[in-house]
């Protein structure tokens, strides 16, 4: 095993228990996926984020076939379409994350994107959030869902699901899902009160600051 693989595998450890602490990975749900230079690296079915072994993390082929390690998360479908989709994509995060999920199952929401632009540091790290509709997991639909959307955005919300975002680091990924998911609580929270979003001169200025990376 290379040595950046398994720096990769400690580190999605790492933020499996970060995210565990933060309370955004309860029970078994949520992965995280980094890309190797010969497939990549997915957190293993009914695995617990905050408990993860580095050595047990599955190893997936370029194609997406399991080669080593534990078997791989149901949802590797998700990473797999996003990674086809986006050549920029160097790790995935996938919650259940309640404050995500409570506006996913929201109705009247824009589904073309989301959360309203509440904070500089939404704007910067997440941008856009397009909704997928409700399928069943496992469904073709959704597969095909999430290679469209993901093709234009690297942060999709599955509706009554979760968020799936993919990030050119995966400190950058867990990043923008930490965010997401605080400007989702933020956004339910300001329900029933007047808001002021940043407007769009405000978010062309972010953009040209402090480019996505
Ligand atoms: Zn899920």
């Amino acid at each position: 095993m290379s040595t950046s693989e398994s720096r990769l595998r400690e580190e999605i450890a790492e933020f499996g228990a970060l995210l565990t602490s933060q309370g955004l990975a309860h029970g078994s749900t949520g992965n995280i996926s980094a890309r190797l230079d010969d497939g990549w690296l997915l957190t293993p079915t009914n695995s617990r984020l905050g408990r993860l072994d580095p050595a047990r993390i599955a190893k997936l082929d370029a194609d997406g076939r399991h080669v080593g390690g534990d078997p791989p998360s149901k949802e590797a479908f998700l990473h797999r379409c996003v990674y086809e989709m986006r050549g920029d994509a160097q790790a995935i995060v996938h919650l259940h994350s309640i404050h995500s999920v409570a506006v996913s199952c929201l109705t009247g929401i824009d589904a073309d994107d989301v959360l309203p632009p509440l904070t500089a540091y939404y704007v910067m790290r997440v941008g856009k959030l397009p909704l997928i509709p409700y399928f069943p997991p496992g469904d073709e639909r959704l597969a095909a869902a999430v290679r469209q959307v993901a093709a234009r955005q690297p942060a999709v919300l599955l509706a009554n699901h979760g968020p799936v975002v993919a990030g050119t680091s995966l400190d950058a990924a867990i990043g923008a899902i930490e965010e997401l998911e605080a400007t989702a609580k933020l956004y339910l929270l300001l329900q029933g009160h007047a808001t002021r979003p940043l407007g769009g001169a405000e978010i062309a200025e972010l953009e040209a600051r402090y480019p996505r990376r």
